[in-house]
């Protein structure tokens, strides 16, 4: 062969490569999007904790983490397809799976992977409010949670139980953040968050304004839980927010991880056994990721667990 005739055979092998290379079909990029809360709560940086989880660990998926209005607007999110992962509380999946309260049909898309972490209900005020129990809460300016949110569900059943509706109140649909905001400048007089603790509203609140938690004792809890059983009795520990000097009664729920049904079981195995691999990383995002345990993962589940993830607690002994 000439040495033209070799040059020649060279450069059309080489295009051949760079052309192979450049149409091969490539295994599909999978686009997760994990449906949180607002910036200032539990949901938001453990979700971004698990999307990055899931970017280094699950190959062919990138995953990203959303601020919403969160549990309830998360549940309907998922159900219309626009997000495939959902933290919400286990109160708000039962209603959904179950088509009460805020929900006028059953959402039978939802599917469980665990049960997280206590969030507390925290009834936020401050100091010389005069506001000392639920009662006080007449007539006042009370941020109920962003539109959507689980918290805002509890605040109401939580006034009901002194027979205060929203018509007793002025009441403000915010955010933690805003609610937080709010607070300090006086433009309401109290706020309720549901969330773990400690949640960075209340934090940010305390860390410039004397911040007063107004207990739910059993009074509350005993009128509760008759209607609604998924509440359970809590302490908020003394030392939680700055200048809380005494520990405080209070109700909780639990945040879940939820999926949707659509997901392939592969997908969801994988992303299960990424996250209880990587529990360490939760734990540094937030405290409440400390809680985050298999054997508890099942504790307190209100829907069906994703045929994935019950793989994935078959092989590892855990019951469900
Ligand atoms: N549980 C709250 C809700 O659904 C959100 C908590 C959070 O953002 O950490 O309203």
């Amino acid at each position: 062969m000439k040495r033209t005739h070799l040059i020649l055979v060279l450069v059309l092998v080489l295009v051949a490569v760079v052309v192979f290379f450049a149409v091969r079909p490539r295994p599909e990029e999978r686009f997760l999007s994990i449906a949180t809360g607002g910036v200032a709560g539990v949901y938001y940086p453990l979700g971004g904790a698990l999307a990055e989880i899931i970017n280094e660990k699950v190959s062919g998926v990138t995953a990203t983490a959303e601020t919403t209005g969160a549990s309830v607007a998360n549940v309907r999110m998922l159900a219309e397809g626009s997000v495939e992962l959902a933290l919400v509380q286990n109160d708000i999946a039962f209603y959904a799976l179950n088509g009460r309260e805020m929900f006028t049909e059953p959402v039978t898309a939802l599917r469980g992977v665990a049960t997280l972490y206590p969030e507390v209900i925290q009834l936020v005020t401050l100091e010389g409010s005069g506001i000392n129990t639920l009662g006080d809460l007449r007539g006042k300016r009370v941020a109920v949670g962003a539109p959507g949110s689980g918290t805002e569900a509890n605040a109401r059943q939580i006034l009901a139980t002194q027979g205060i509706t929203y018509a007793d109140l002025t009441v403000d649909y915010l955010s933690f953040a805003e609610a937080a905001g709010s607070l300090k400048d006086g433009h309401i007089d109290a706020a309720f968050l549901t969330a773990g603790i400690p949640t960075a509203a209340v934090m940010d609140i305390a860390a410039t304004h004397p911040v007063k938690l107004v207990p739910l004792g059993s009074d509350v809890y005993n009128l509760l839980v008759t209607d609604y059983p998924f509440y359970a009795r809590v302490t908020i520990p003394a030392g939680t927010y700055r200048g809380q000097d005494a520990q405080l009664e209070s109700v909780a729920v639990m945040a879940m991880l939820v999926v949707s049904a659509e997901l392939p079981e592969n997908l969801v195995y994988n992303v299960t056994k990424a996250m209880f691999e990587n529990l360490d990383r939760l734990g540094a995002a937030h405290a409440r990721g400390k809680d985050i345990k298999l054997e508890k993962a099942t504790e307190g589940l209100p829907i069906p667990l994703h045929p994935g993830t019950e793989r994935y607690f078959r092989e590892k002994g855990v019951g469900f």
